[in-house]
């Protein structure tokens, strides 16, 4: 059975605010601690903007008529992993803002006494953060019924991982060495004991 799309544009609006509303305070926090080194290449300036593309265009698709001619029928199973994927994910994005801290930037940063963080989260994975946005673009890939709105956030993320990561793990060697080193070999990327 087919189901009204304003579901999942509900369940877009909701996940877009929980998201807003975990990252909002790091994002004040963040300007009062001082950057000891940046790495922000044009490279990185370009991704940044291609994530707010990829989160922008959902939001375009509940607010306008702008991308009806792709419109699918919004079905029972997709809608409902989808929403798993928007919990869990939400859950895994708000604990990696509480366990990084003050040592969270949006770009590759080096914050002035930056802590290399190895618990909670961290313990198994590197990227922690970066799973949950895995995560969170699955379910707008699953959630919105439109061939341009659904995938569009899961394209643009899987981008900025794919030309960041190598850049942020570089950076943490330099930063931390063997410290780095050995909590790269006893960890997984994204995926705990699998990537
Ligand atoms: N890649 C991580 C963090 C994303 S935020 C994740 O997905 O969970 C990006 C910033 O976090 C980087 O600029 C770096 O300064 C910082 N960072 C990344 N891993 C870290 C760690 N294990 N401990 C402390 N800071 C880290």
């Amino acid at each position: 059975m087919a189901m009204n799309p304003w579901i999942a544009k509900a369940v877009v609006i909701a996940g877009t605010l929980v998201m807003i509303a975990i990252r909002a305070p790091h994002g004040h926090r963040s300007r009062s601690v001082r950057v000891a080194k940046s790495h922000k290449t044009p490279l990185e300036a370009g991704l940044l903007v291609l994530a707010w593309v990829g989160f922008f265009v959902p939001l375009i698709w509940i607010a306008s008529p702008a991308f009806s001619f792709a419109e699918y029928p919004l079905r029972t199973g997709p809608l409902v992993a989808g929403v798993m994927c928007f919990v869990i994910g939400l859950w895994l994005f708000y604990r990696s803002h509480a366990d990084l801290g003050t040592n969270w930037s949006i770009t590759l940063e080096v914050r002035e006494q930056h802590r290399l963080i190895t618990e909670g989260v961290y313990r198994r994975v590197r990227h922690p953060m970066y799973s949950a946005l895995v995560l969170y673009s699955v379910g707008h890939a699953l959630v919105i019924p439109n061939w341009v709105a659904a995938p569009s956030n899961f394209i643009a993320f899987a981008v900025l991982f794919a030309l960041r990561v190598h850049a942020e793990e570089r950076m943490m060697v330099e930063q931390f060495g063997d410290e780095y080193a050995a909590y790269t070999a006893r960890t997984k990327r994204l995926v705990p004991g699998v990537w």
